[in-house]
This record gives structure tokens, C-alpha cells and sequence, in this order.
């Protein structure tokens, strides 16, 4: 990771769950982490939280590095006005990104037969297109800079490998859309002949605010399951992006033990 230290790195969906737990995984580590969502002024504490979470599982890996700057800032993803303005301000204000960390999304009770119109498109806006316009603007800026060894890590899910249940076919597809997504940009480097990698992480379940707004989902009873917690996830970041030049690491599925 030696080498990430003093660059900079965009986590998007940072005020809770694995984005916040990258957050301070990579910031202890060196990186400076631009961290974005939509209730910025939840950002910073979640960070510290997510931090404080992992040492108190005994879970915390200490870094010899210089910690890195955070920098909170407020973007909803599903809004191109707002992606274009954020890689705006980095530009001007740091140069530019090195790693992209496309995390932020969200999951609907959408059944394929009786769901609105809407509760499809705010999951693809979001899981895919989000994804897809900061990816492009992130490889963008690179290019532009000669940075030739960026990473950018895409978060599917088990739920991109398997339809688990109708109720959440639409947001199975957005996630497997992005492992699709991961292999055409992958191809995309392949084509520029450039040495950028791409990985696609795709956890089970993750103990994170992401299930809070299902209906008629007892929380409590959910985790009775097996699951991971947020630092598991940035524990493989750490590892895709500790990788030598010539190694990319281009998904890895990660299941609490004892998944069924
Ligand atoms: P959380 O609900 O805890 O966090 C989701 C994050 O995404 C929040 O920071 C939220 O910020 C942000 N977000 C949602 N919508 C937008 C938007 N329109 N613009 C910007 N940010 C947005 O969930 P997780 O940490 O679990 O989810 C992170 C990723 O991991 C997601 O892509 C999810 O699909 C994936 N995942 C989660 C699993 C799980 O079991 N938890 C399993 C597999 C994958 P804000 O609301 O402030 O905008």
C-alpha cells in the first residue's frame, strides 16, 4: 500500500456502511479520501465510527503511513449535474483522483410484476449509472494527468451472481450489470494498452443501514443470519489495491462463514 500514500482517492457513498469503513481503512493508510454522499454532514462521523467499530471488533490494522486528508463533500449520484461538479472541484482543488471506490447504492423491495416505475430507476441510476458516469470522469482525469496506474473498484454483490428473490430482481441486475461493467472496462485499459486496473468486489451480507427501509423487515431477526461487517469489505480493498503492477485482481466474492 506504500505506494498509495499522499494520493488521492474518491469513495462515494461514504456517510455509512463500507463506504465509511474504505474511508478510514484508506485515509489510515496514507491516501487522502474524498468522501461524498448525499447527508454530507454525516460523513465525518461515520468515518470515525466505522474506525472506532474496527478496533473495537480487534478487527483495526495500524499503518506505519501518514494518515491522509478527508474531505467531506456532498454529491447524490444519481444526479450528473452533481458528479460532473464534484470531479470539477478535484480537479481544481487536488489534481485529480488515483483510485475510485464506486460504493454508494441502494436496494428497493421492487418486485418484478408490482413495482413502480420509480423504485426501478432510483436503483439503476444509482447502482449503474452513477457508477458508470464517475468511472468515466475518474478514467478521464487520469488520462488527462498521464496517471497510468489508477484502480478503480467497482461494489457489486453476491446479489449480482444470484437472483435471491423477485423482490429484489431489479437491483440483482444493476449489481450484475456491474460485474458486466467490470469486464468492459477492463477491456477498455486492455484497448488503451494502459496498466490502470479495475476491480469488482462482490460481498454477502454486510451488516450496514442497507436493509433499514425494507418494509416489514425485522432488523434484529436479518442479523440472526450469518454476516460480514464493513471493514471485511475494505480488508479486500486493501488487498486489490496492495497488488504488484502486473497483478490485477479483477473480482473477489467475499461470504460470512456459514452463508446458506
Ligand atoms: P448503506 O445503506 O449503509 O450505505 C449506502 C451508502 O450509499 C450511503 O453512504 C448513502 O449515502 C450512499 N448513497 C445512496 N444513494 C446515494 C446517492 N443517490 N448519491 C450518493 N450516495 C448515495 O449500505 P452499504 O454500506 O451496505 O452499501 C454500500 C454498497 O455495498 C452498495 O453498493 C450495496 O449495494 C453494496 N452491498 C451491500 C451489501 C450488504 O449486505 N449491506 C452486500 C453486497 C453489496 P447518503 O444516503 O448519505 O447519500
Amino acid at each position: 500500500m506504500e505506494r498509495w500514500s499522499g494520493r488521492v482517492a474518491l469513495v462515494t457513498g461514504a456517510s455509512s456502511g463500507i463506504g465509511a469503513a474504505v474511508a478510514y481503512q484508506l485515509q489510515d493508510h496514507g491516501v487522502h479520501i474524498v468522501a461524498v454522499a448525499r447527508r454530507v454532514d454525516k460523513i465525518e462521523e461515520a468515518v470515525a465510527k466505522a474506525r472506532t467499530d474496527a478496533k473495537t471488533r480487534g478487527r483495526y490494522h495500524e499503518s506505519k503511513a501518514k494518515p491522509g486528508k478527508l474531505y467531506a463533500k456532498k454529491c447524490d449520484v444519481s444526479k450528473e449535474e452533481d458528479i460532473l461538479a464534484l470531479f470539477k472541484w478535484i480537479k481544481e482543488t487536488l489534481g485529480g483522483v488515483d483510485i475510485l471506490i464506486n460504493n454508494a447504492g441502494l436496494v428497493k423491495m421492487a418486485g418484478t410484476t408490482n413495482a413502480s416505475t420509480e423504485d426501478w430507476k432510483i436503483q439503476l441510476d444509482v447502482n449503474v449509472l452513477g457508477l458508470s458516469i464517475c468511472t468515466r470522469e475518474a478514467v478521464q482525469n487520469m488520462r488527462a494527468r498521464g496517471v497510468d496506474d489508477g484502480h478503480i473498484i467497482h461494489i457489486s454483490s453476491t446479489a449480482g451472481h444470484e437472483v435471491l428473490t423477485c423482490h429484489i430482481a431489479m437491483y440483482c441486475a444493476a449489481k450484475s450489470a456491474v460485474r458486466a461493467l467490470t469486464e468492459g472496462l477492463r477491456k477498455d485499459f486492455v484497448e488503451h494498452k494502459s496498466n490502470m486496473k479495475v476491480t469488482c468486489l462482490c460481498p454477502g451480507l454486510t451488516r450496514t443501514e442497507l436493509a433499514n427501509n425494507f418494509p416489514n423487515i425485522n432488523i434484529e431477526e436479518l442479523y440472526k443470519l450469518p454476516y460480514l461487517n464493513p471493514e471485511d469489505v475494505g480488508d479486500a480493498v486493501l488487498y486489490a489495491l496492495g497488488t504488484p503492477p502486473h497483478v490485477q485482481i479483477h473480482e473477489i466474492i467475499i461470504k460470512p462463514v456459514g452463508e446458506q
